[in-house]
């Protein structure tokens, strides 16, 4: 069996939910039946599933998004906690040993965390992603596996950003640029 992982960035609150801290509003919700579904199968299916989750204390004045953005994702907080039916899927998977939830504190899942180390020991070649926002933490996760040489794959109807420019702007750079297979519904785009 060919290896992969998929990685979940992100998918909170602070970043879906209607009154959450940096929210991606409504395209952030319309994409919580896919992505739990994605996370389910893969969950299911024996794969290496990663809840990649946002992280910071409050007031770090030290932290290159405090001036960027309003406090989010703190420690401890509600903000911090896994968006709807996600909330509950990770609930019940937690104890799996192909289930891992890892912090972090910047854009890329790969920043300072285990996450390389941990895909490689499992020979894992190829990731897929979904989660928010699409033109920021998905994108750098993204660029980051690009440089490590990682196949990817992209699914579209499970990535949503604030900005719609910018959500278009990624999902064309994934494919064009970094080679990502970028897909709906699991069909190629
Ligand atoms: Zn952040």
């Amino acid at each position: 069996m060919k290896m992969k992982a998929l990685i979940t960035i992100d998918y909170t609150n602070d970043f879906v939910a209607e009154d959450g801290a940096l929210t991606c509003g409504v395209p952030g919700q319309q994409i919580e039946e896919r992505l739990t579904a994605i996370t389910s199968s893969f969950i299911e299916a024996g794969d290496y599933v990663v809840f990649a989750i946002d992280k910071h204390d409050e007031k770090d004045s030290f932290h290159p998004e405090t001036k960027l953005y309003p406090p989010h994702n703190i420690a401890g907080t509600e903000g911090r906690d896994l968006y709807g039916k996600l909330a509950g899927v990770y609930e019940a998977a937690k104890q799996e040993s192909n289930v891992y939830y890892m912090d972090k504190t910047r854009y890329s899942a790969f920043a300072g965390t285990d996450l390389l180390q941990r895909l490689n020991v499992r020979g894992i070649k190829e990731i897929h992603v979904v989660g928010v926002a699409t033109d920021i933490c998905v994108f750098h996760t993204l660029v980051d596996a690009y440089n490590y040489g990682f196949q990817m794959v992209v699914h579209a109807d499970a990535v949503a950003s604030f900005h719609q420019e910018g959500h278009a702007y990624a999902l064309h750079h994934f494919k064009n640029v970094l080679g990502a297979e970028v897909t709906e519904g699991g069909t190629k785009q």
